[in-house]
């Protein structure tokens, strides 16, 4: 923790600076910022031959929506205030990105490291019980998915425990998200934030006027960036940002240290080298720089934080010279830190537009479980049928034939993981275009946070106002 605020305190800080700038009710206002409900819980769990208390949370941000949604993070660094200024940005980014959920959250104050596998399942388990008592987990209640420290594993570990409990209830598969995709997941869950991080830049650069602003060129292609962890968001977004996107990895930051090439580092063969050493350092071609955060004052156009929060502080603020700052993790900037980087005009790309792509297809995963069908089933032979019947008719017409490797791209119907990556960049591009919109048509707004801001509170204001709870 650095800065005086709190990550809570950040996150009200951030509200009450765009709350200014909408037309609601001052009791809708506040209504909207509290946390609805904060489950704290501990609980034992029989480690060897030890009994080892674990402090867990759930918390609830917003009914507005139900159920609401929101990751489980398995970290050290758990407590209280983080959970609740997690759960509430993801009230925000679902509102956002049109996901009709309300936000929530969870943390186990755990270093899922120094656990066995067989006791991370019995924790996970454990602490599935204990929301279940409450009533905290459910298809139509809370539905969590991955953050931090867990994965499409623990997942699985929770639907078990949930059906275990919930014997018979026809959709109970919706309880949790981010599951494997033989356990009811959905193909291009994994990758999801990754590849919504990377589909915002896309969009967002090319705006050639808006670029200019930052002494940008339009297009991702040449731009360079830096990536802070390379788990699952931070691998993914620097993955398909280079492999799609033509961007030049220069420096990676991880846990034991961090990286420069200028010349560009291939995130995949970094990835199995520390798989390998452990390490990310000493890779090919690369200077080790000093310490783990010196690469994120490389030079550089993107910088792409996605390991944790409160990474960039007033403290190294003032030395950080990216020109565009993607807040792939949540919360990766403090609230003191953002005004200096703001007054060295860097565009601050926000946490709770940028890294909505998780939630957005865990959305598609939860609609995939109530209608009991993977997607694409109906309508994939179908288009591909009609597609070869058109090829078919123009060969007919021209007299001449198609290329079997051409025609076999045309007619291809979509399968699930293509519907899935096509409606995730529909969600990220149209979310854009409404920040992009608040943002030129309020000259007194500064940056895109409270832009997004106020994008997202208008929504949730008229879903409450549709409510007819206040006037
Ligand atoms: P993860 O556990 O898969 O990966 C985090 C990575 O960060 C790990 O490789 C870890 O070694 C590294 N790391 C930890 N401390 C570091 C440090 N001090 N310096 C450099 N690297 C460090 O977690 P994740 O799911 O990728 O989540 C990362 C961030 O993205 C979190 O803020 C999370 O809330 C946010 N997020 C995740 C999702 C999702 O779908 N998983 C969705 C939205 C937002």
């Amino acid at each position: 923790m650095s800065g005086n605020l709190s990550f809570f305190e950040s996150v009200q800080r951030n509200f009450d600076k765009a709350a200014k700038y909408t037309n609601l009710h001052k009791g809708l206002l506040e209504q909207i910022k509290v946390c609805n409900a904060v489950y704290e819980v501990h609980f034992p769990v029989k480690i060897g031959e030890e009994f080892k208390v674990i402090e867990a949370y759930r918390v609830q941000h917003s009914h507005h929506r139900m159920p609401t949604k929101g990751g489980i993070r398995y970290s050290l660094n758990v407590d209280r205030d983080e959970v609740m200024a997690l759960a509430a940005l993801m009230t925000y980014k679902c509102a956002l990105v049109d996901v009709p959920f309300g936000g929530a959250k969870g943390g186990l104050k755990i270093d899922p490291k120094s656990y066995s596998e067989h006791d991370l399942q019995k924790i996970t388990r454990r602490y599935t019980k204990e929301l279940i008592n409450k009533g905290f987990i459910g298809p139509g209640i809370d539905v969590p998915a991955p953050d931090y420290g867990t994965g499409p594993r623990e997942m699985a570990w929770i639907l078990d425990t949930y059906t275990t409990f919930n014997h018979g209830e026809i959709d109970a598969m919706a309880c949790v998200t981010g599951k494997p995709v033989s356990q009811g997941g959905i193909a291009g869950r994994t990758e999801a934030t990754g590849r919504g991080v990377f589909y915002a830049l896309k969009e967002i650069f090319t705006y050639e006027d808006d670029m200019k602003k930052y002494g940008l060129t339009p297009g991702l292609e040449g731009k360079t960036m830096v990536v802070q962890g390379l788990g699952n968001v931070g691998y993914y977004a620097s993955l398909i940002s280079q492999t799609e996107g033509k961007v030049k990895i220069i420096g990676v930051a991880e846990f034991e240290g961090s990286i420069y090439n200028p010349n560009g580092i291939d995130i995949e063969k970094l990835v199995a080298f520390r798989k390998e050493t452990g390490s990310i350092l000493n890779f090919d071609g690369c200077t080790n720089l000093e310490t783990r955060t010196a690469a994120l004052e490389l030079e550089c156009d993107i910088l792409v934080p996605a390991a944790l929060e409160n990474v960039i502080t007033k403290e190294n603020a003032p030395r950080i010279k990216a020109k565009v700052i993607a807040e792939a993790a949540n919360g990766p900037v403090t609230s003191e830190a953002e005004d200096i980087l703001l007054a060295k005009n860097i565009l601050i790309v926000p946490d709770m537009y940028i890294n909505a792509g998780g939630v957005t297809v865990s959305y598609f995963e939860w609609l995939k479980n109530l209608s009991h069908m993977r997607f694409g089933r109906m309508e994939k032979r179908f288009n591909h049928n009609t597609y070869d019947n058109i090829m078919s008719t123009v060969e007919h017409m021209t007299g001449k034939k198609i290329d079997v490797k051409e025609r076999n791209i045309i007619t291809r119907g979509a399968d699930e993981v293509d519907l899935v990556r096509s409606g995730l960049e529909e969600t990220m591009i149209t979310a854009y275009q409404q920040i992009r919109n608040v943002w030129m048509s309020n000259p007194d707004i500064k940056d895109m946070r409270t832009a997004a801001f106020v994008c997202a509170l208008q929504k949730i204001g008229s879903d409450y106002e549709n409510l007819g709870i206040f006037p």
